[in-house]
């Protein structure tokens, strides 16, 4: 069998991925849903044609995403997850002793349905006792919510369809009063090589209503470009003086050496940042 997958990551640039089974395929009300088995990244979560994640490079966006807010914090008890129907990101979430409470909104339930029954080892803490799991638009849940949470973290699809909306200046706002008065946001912000305009929109929209607001990097081998831009905002943490102490999270990325270099900016996404 030679059947390839294709990802259009821009108009000039593919992601190929060699299959090895077509597991599920659905329309959902929201987008085409995919599961694939793939021969270099095992199992992959595809939505609109798009990579999601895959079962052997998912930790290192979901590691970063998760535990460089969750360290920022230093007693992070309520946790909002907006997106991340697969699972990932709980199940980073829920490595912190500290946790009681974690929501977790993906609008498209089919897509938590799919993690469940084809990512067992991303979707693993979906079925833990103290998940709460709502399928709804995440634009207007965060309305009704004030001064809750002390994480948000927004694990989105490219800002197209139905997550357009999470990507602008009402809903950033809308974060902000869900989160307490020491809250701290952070969301995926997409390649800086090949989706600059996006990333540098979400940090300067951010920036506007933190009071603290930074970019940090990751690498993601399956995204566009491969390197990963996250923004931070945070009400009263820095995590630039926070410091890990006594790190014994069972990660394979993320780790206290990597929480600290992970804000060291290259030269030219600094620029792109300080541009007008
Ligand atoms: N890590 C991935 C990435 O960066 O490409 C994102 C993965 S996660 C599966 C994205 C999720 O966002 C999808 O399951 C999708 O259903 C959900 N989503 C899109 N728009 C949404 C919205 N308005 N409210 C809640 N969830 C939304």
């Amino acid at each position: 069998m030679n059947i390839w997958f294709t990802e259009e990551q821009s108009s000039s640039l593919r992601l190929s991925l060699k299959i090895k089974d077509v597991l599920y395929s659905v329309k959902t009300p929201y987008q085409n849903l995919v599961v694939i088995d793939t021969e270099q990244y095992g199992r992959a979560l595809v939505l609109d044609d798009i990579v999601q994640t895959t079962e052997k490079d998912e930790f290192f966006y979901h590691e970063m995403i998760t535990h460089v807010p969750m360290f920022t914090h230093p007693n992070p008890q309520r946790v909002l997850i907006i997106g991340g129907g697969d699972g990932g990101v709980v199940r980073e979430v829920l490595k912190h002793r500290s946790v009681q409470q974690v929501t977790l909104v993906d609008i498209d339930e089919e897509v938590i349905k799919a993690s469940k029954l084809f990512l067992p080892t991303i979707s693993s803490g979906l079925s833990n006792p103290i998940v709460d799991i709502v399928c709804t638009d995440g634009i207007k849940f965060i309305k009704e919510k004030k001064d809750f949470y002390d994480v948000i973290i927004v694990d989105s699809t490219d800002p197209i369809g139905p997550a357009v909306g999470l990507f602008n200046k009402d809903f950033y706002t809308n974060t902000f009063e869900a989160l307490k008065k020491d809250g701290i946001l952070t969301v995926q912000s997409e390649s800086p090589i090949i989706n600059k305009n996006i990333t540098v929109d979400i940090f300067k929209t951010i920036k506007d209503i933190y009071p603290l607001t930074y970019m940090y990097t990751g690498i993601v081998p399956t995204y566009q470009g491969g390197l990963w831009c996250f923004t931070l905002g945070s009400k009263l943490y820095n995590p630039l003086k926070t410091s890990i102490n006594d790190f014994k999270l069972e990660t394979k990325y993320f780790n206290p050496d990597i929480f600290k270099s992970c804000f060291a900016l290259p030269s030219f996404i600094k620029i792109m940042l300080e541009g007008d």
